[in-house]
């Protein structure tokens, strides 16, 4: 059988249904299952022309595939018998609407015309038949301006012009105002405007309407609105075949007072309060609502004029939420008090509302709790994580600026303009708001303890941004209005703001605002705890055999995390442990930082020891304070990684004379140093472990620190689970090495406080070479931490800092799907990771596997991780709840898709008690 093309709904049945959401577009899929049983609601008849079709019309270069027009006119002639009516017929026209709809909803994305059928006869025929002439004007003057605006691209600003016209004669504000000679006028006027933008006169022909309006919507398809409205919503070109077009019969709301139209929700979409909302507009079509032409009703007015329809409605509103067992998203038209269902689908919604209802629904018992935790894109869960401006606070706020929303939540401090002066401030117990050009790694510090980040250059991947992102800090960025005029003052659009003058940012929109504008603080509560602690259980209780058919059972959330604020956080939204503690900011603070630049220029080793020396007792006090915040949980600490000349930056000749003079050195001999230590690539340069291979007593006096802080706590009968992490490893044989130097470190500080303690000692896998070499690896590592920022980094050999040039192009030409730097790509890194996965644990079986690279707190890459049986991800602290959200959907996932192949009984009986929908199915699916 030729492929079908067309399935009509309608007269209580339907040949597709709501499975069919690839082919009918969720529009007409839900206008098929509305129609027939068991819903069986008044929906008006029609047909819908399967993305198939739209996929093919592209394919042949916007021609329709053969068969299409024959198919069409035999499901019009049914629907033109099921409404007693043929289209365009002169006494009484049927008319129809003409309707896009994709398979993902992509609200007012595409276009949509309704009235079609209309031309200088059927008008007066239906003015007749309908004994309403001012509608049927009303009507054939909405087609004009519909068909001629979506089909034919005429403007829309030339026939508001017309109407503007008109009703400036009268002096009358509103449309319904408009008596029968006026839409006579405008219909006469429009059509005259239309000959002289076309060159011909608007189209008298129903069909050649209607196939009109068929290619129109086909063609919004690929306008730049929907290609645009894909692009920010992450659907990729090609995921989807196109958009369906749906022809049904018009039912009106613009008949009159007993006539109307409106949109409701089965539940409030922004709180998810079960109450039933929406508007309503009477005396109008569709459109009208949404184009906010008139200020609509809410349902309630429904409710006083016309308590009958009202009701139906209410009953109609709680049979789909049973039915699609979510709340929905309703479009209907009420025509002389007889009301019609145009549209249903599942609502959107904000996080807070999505967590509720999907909790409130388990309770009813709607839903289960794995489709509960389903329900929520874990991305909705930053909304509800983040310090928000209090609403009712922003109204009364004056708006000065707007930039960039670059890391969402509200910032609200005094501002200050260097990162010292955020420091100094914040220590004395101000809250501030760092406002820079721009910041550089020497900022973290300032940045840590601001309330918010402003910056006047720089993109949403600038520096402040992705450093602000981590540390879940609200960042506005590339705020051009905002200029430096001395170390004091900032210029906003010609008002000037002093250091220390309050300012308050909106994270999440980019908006800036004058003063102190109320903040509210997350936490995790209520609802939203409840919903995790289900996402808990679920990977908690999970069982799966990896790649290297090991079993591994649960599936954890750590946080990276290098402060003990950081862990504060970090346990507060849930994580288990820290899979990632960096050390390198704990040499950065006076005196430490002295004392270290002092090793870097040593002469010989005796000096780099001495100078170890002094830092040794201040780390030791810095990983106390964190292992202790640790309670008892894991925390992984990665011994120093980055390169030395991160830690001498003298750039300028008053800075390199700044340096000598605090080292007690020669500028020259200072300046011999530093050009010694330039790399001309840090990042694969004298780094990580490389640089204990050549003055192993950088890590010694790390180790020691470490343990001897742990054995403080020890003594002090507190608990601590302490992981020594290796950077960098490329060799079995660094890791052999620095294991044996760490390990005889502990055993001189067991030694000397008297402790037994013992170390798991673990390597880092971030380049290509460590997992192919992981059997040998794991002889001498108790543990693997895949660094996949450096991993995808040496795997693709983008530049982390410089890809931003070239990657946008790479993923408009789909040479690459994602970026690689915020979904681990499955065949690069992710492959890597299987091939370590499998040699590791072949050494030791269950060798405990971590994820700590920025992909840790990416929904995708985490089901990547569960797959390859990670067992755990790590992820910055204000990314864990999404970790935990976004782990148990991949383990319900992975559930899911194994679970038809294993129970092909219970299909059977299902299909068994519906042996119609059963026998139409195969044919309908191909
Ligand atoms: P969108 O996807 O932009 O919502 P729709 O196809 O849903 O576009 O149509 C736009 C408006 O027209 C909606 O309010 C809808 O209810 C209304 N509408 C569509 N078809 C009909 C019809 N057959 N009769 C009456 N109103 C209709
Ligand atoms: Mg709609
Ligand atoms: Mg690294």
């Amino acid at each position: 059988m030729a492929t079908k093309y067309v399935y009509f709904f309608g007269n209580g049945d339907a040949d597709g249904d709501e499975s069919m959401r690839a082919e009918l577009g969720g529009k007409g899929a839900n206008l098929a299952q509305m129609a027939k049983k068991p819903l069986s609601l008044p929906v008006p008849p029609g047909f819908t022309i399967t993305t198939d079709v739209c996929q093919e019309f592209y394919k042949l270069g916007r021609k329709y595939p053969a068969g299409l027009a024959a198919e069409v006119d035999k499901y019009l002639a049914k629907l033109e018998k099921a409404m007693g009516k043929k289209l365009g017929d002169e006494k009484d026209p049927l008319l129809v609407s003409v309707r896009s709809g994709a398979a993902i909803s992509m609200p007012g994305m595409m276009d949509t015309i309704l009235n079609l059928g209309l031309n200088d006869k059927s008008v007066i025929g239906l003015a007749k038949k309908t004994g309403n002439e001012r509608f049927a004007w009303d009507a054939y003057r909405r087609f004009i301006q519909m068909y001629g605006d979506v089909a034919m691209g005429v403007d829309h600003d030339k026939f508001e012009a017309i109407i503007d016209k008109e009703k400036a004669k009268r002096g009358i504000k509103d449309d319904p105002e408009l008596n029968v000679e006026e839409l006579k006028n405008i219909v006469a006027n429009y059509k005259k405007m239309y000959k002289k933008e076309k060159g011909e006169d608007f189209p008298q022909d129903p069909k050649k309407q209607m196939w009109g309006a068929i290619g129109a919507v086909f063609g919004s398809w690929m306008n730049p609105r929907a290609i645009t409205y894909r692009k920010l919503n992450n659907i990729k070109e090609g995921a989807l075949k196109g958009t369906a077009v749906s022809v049904m019969a018009m039912v009106f709301g613009n008949k009159g007072n007993t006539s109307g139209t409106g949109v409701c929700f089965s539940r409030d979409p922004s709180t998810g309060k079960n109450e039933f909302m929406g508007e309503y507009l009477m005396n109008a079509q569709g459109e009208d609502v949404v184009a906010g032409i008139r200020t609509p009703q809410k349902l309630s007015q429904l409710k006083k004029e016309n308590p009958k329809v009202y009701d139906q409605l209410c009953k109609i509103r709680d049979r789909l939420e049973k039915h699609y067992h979510d709340m929905q998203d309703m479009e209907f038209t009420v025509e002389e008090g007889k009301l019609y269902m145009l549209q249903c689908r599942n609502g959107k919604r904000t996080g807070a509302a999505a967590v509720k209802m999907a909790v409130d629904m388990v309770a009813e018992g709607l839903i289960t709790k794995e489709q509960a935790l389903l329900r929520v894109e874990p991305e909705q869960l930053n909304q509800l994580l983040l310090p928000q401006l209090d609403k009712d606070a922003v109204k009364k706020a004056v708006e000065i600026a707007s930039g960039l929303n670059a890391s969402p939540g509200a910032g609200c401090g005094q501002i200050v303009f260097t990162a010292d002066e955020a420091e100094e401030w914040a220590k004395a117990g101000k809250k501030v708001l760092l406002v820079r050009k721009e910041t550089s790694p020497d900022d973290i510090a300032g940045m840590a303890v601001a309330q918010g980040i402003l910056t006047s250059t720089g993109g949403r991947t600038s520096h402040a941004a992705v450093v602000a992102r981590g540390m879940g800090t609200p960042c506005v960025c590339g705020c051009a209005d905002v200029t430096f005029k001395d170390a004091n003052t900032i210029v906003v659009k010609g008002k000037a703001y002093k250091k220390g003058d309050f300012l308050t940012i909106d994270g999440a929109t980019g908006k800036v605002y004058e003063g102190q504008v109320a903040v509210k603080p997350a936490t995790i509560s209520g609802d939203l705890e409840k919903f995790l602690k289900w996402a808990d259980e679920i990977r908690a209780a999970s069982i799966r055999t990896t790649p290297s058919k090991q079993t591994v059972k649960g599936f954890d959330v750590y946080a990276n995390g290098d402060t003990p604020k950081n862990a504060e956080d970090a346990f507060r939204f849930g994580a288990k442990g820290i899979g990632l503690c960096r050390t390198e900011h704990m040499f950065f603070d006076e005196p430490k930082l002295t004392a270290f630049q002092k090793m870097i220029v040593s002469e010989n080793t005796e000096d780099r020891k001495a100078n170890l020396k002094k830092i040794l007792p201040l780390q030791q006090k810095d990983f106390y304070e964190i292992i202790k915040a640790m309670k008892g949980y894991p925390v992984t600490i990665r011994l120093l990684d980055p390169p030395l000349n991160e830690f001498i930056q003298a750039e300028s000749k008053e800075q390199l004379n700044a340096l000598a003079t605090k080292l007690g050195m020669k500028p020259a001999a200072l300046a011999t140093k530093v050009a010694a230590l330039d790399e001309h690539n840090p990042m694969l340069g004298h780094r990580g472990c490389r640089l204990a291979i050549t003055y192993p007593e950088i890590y010694e006096m790390q180790v020691e620190a470490i343990a001897r802080a742990t054995a403080k706590l020890d003594k002090e009968g507190i608990k601590h689970k302490v992981q020594i992490m290796i950077p960098n490893v490329v060799s079995y044989r660094e890791v052999e090495q620095i294991r044996a130097q760490a390990e005889a470190v502990i055993a001189d500080v067991n030694k000397a406080c008297g402790t037994k303690l013992k170390f798991e000692i673990g390597s880092m896998v971030e380049f290509p070479r460590t997992a192919l070499i992981a059997d040998k690896v794991a002889q001498f590592a108790d543990f693997f931490s895949f660094g996949t920022n450096d991993l995808s980094q040496t795997t693709f050999g983008f530049s982390r800092d410089d890809y931003g040039k070239f990657i946008e192009s790479y993923l408009d030409q789909r040479i690459l799907e994602d970026d690689p730097f915020a979904t681990l790509d499955p065949d690069g890194p992710g492959a890597l990771m299987e091939i370590a996965e499998a040699k590791g644990r072949k050494v030791k079986a269950n060798l405990h596997l971590g994820i700590c690279g920025e992909h840790g707190g990416d929904p995708a890459s985490i089901a990547l991780c569960y797959k390859l049986g990670l067992n755990y991800v790590s992820c910055s602290p204000f990314r864990v709840p999404l970790a935990r959200l976004a782990g148990a959907q991949a383990v319900i996932k992975a559930g899911i898709k194994k679970a038809p192949a294993k129970k092909p009984a219970a299909k059977k009986a299902a299909t068994a008690k519906k042996p119609a929908t059963a026998a139409k199915k195969p044919a309908a699916k191909k």
